[in-house]
């Protein structure tokens, strides 16, 4: 069974607007998986419905089922889902200015008494992030926009996921730190088998990443298949490859 399955999911804000309209979407063990929509199509809201952070939102799953790992994730809170292995990037990075890569990653692992681990596990994602490793007693608020997103990032590694929520990663970043970033969840996807589900509009990186992908449009999903086939689909190419 796949390890993250939404089943007919809607999702309504303030009682009144209908984000989400019935979006079912797989994501299997190790898998990597793209979200893509334009602007506003409602790729953030289906992350936050897997996660759990809508009720912060006043956002609601009215109808449907998130299962992750073979459980139900809506009665759970979002730090239990972190414990289950489902860990949330959200978009525009949000790492603790005041407090170095170090601290940052640090924080994340309150659940980890092990000192030990946690040392190590620092070192291991200054090795999967080099870059971080440089800045390492900066201050994470004066980091680049590049550097922030992959310490937003190594902090979602520190909770040792299975599934990592990416929304954005490319989000202002210029081009070459896009490749790089996307290098990186590559690798870690690889040797590590931390399924990803990716949201992007920019489709044409993530469809050189990812195995299969979803689009979304107005809350609802038009077109799901491979990479391949969506990337050599002409309405995709018009629509979100710049007719590439
Ligand atoms: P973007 O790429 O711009 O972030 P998106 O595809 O992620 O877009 P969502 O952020 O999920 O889209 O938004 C989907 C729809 O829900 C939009 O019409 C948006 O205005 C609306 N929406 C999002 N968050 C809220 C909220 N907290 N309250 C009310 N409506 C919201």
């Amino acid at each position: 069974m796949s390890l993250l399955v939404l089943n007919n999911v809607e999702v309504v804000y303030d009682s009144v607007f209908l984000a989400v309209k019935g979006v079912s979407l797989e994501v299997p063990k190790a898998g990597l998986v793209a979200l893509l929509g334009a602007n506003g199509a409602g790729k953030s809201t289906v992350l936050k419905s897997i996660s759990g952070l809508l009720a912060a939102e006043r956002g609601l799953v009215t109808r449907g089922q998130v299962t992750f790992d073979g459980e139900d994730m809506r009665v759970l809170d979002p730090p239990a889902r972190v414990r289950r292995g489902l860990v949330h990037v959200l978009e525009g990075r949000h790492v603790f200015g005041h407090l170095t890569p170090e601290e940052n990653l640090i924080a994340a692992t309150s659940m980890h008494p092990d000192r030990a681990k946690v040392k190590r596990m620092v070192e291991e994602m200054f090795t999967h992030f080099p870059r971080l490793a440089e800045r390492a007693k900066a201050q994470a608020g004066y980091l680049s926009g590049g550097e922030q997103q992959m310490l937003a990032i190594a902090r979602a590694l520190m909770t040792e996921p299975k599934l990592i929520l990416l929304d954005e990663p490319s989000l202002g970043l210029a081009p070459f730190l896009v490749d790089e970033i996307f290098d990186i969840v590559r690798r870690i996807n690889a040797v590590s088998g931390v399924a990803i589900l990716l949201v992007e509009q920019n489709a044409v990186a993530a469809l050189d990443l990812v195995e299969t992908a979803y689009l979304i449009d107005q809350g609802r999903i038009v077109m799901s298949g491979t990479a391949a086939a969506l990337a050599a689909n002409p309405d995709i190419q018009d629509a979100y490859l710049g007719g590439a």
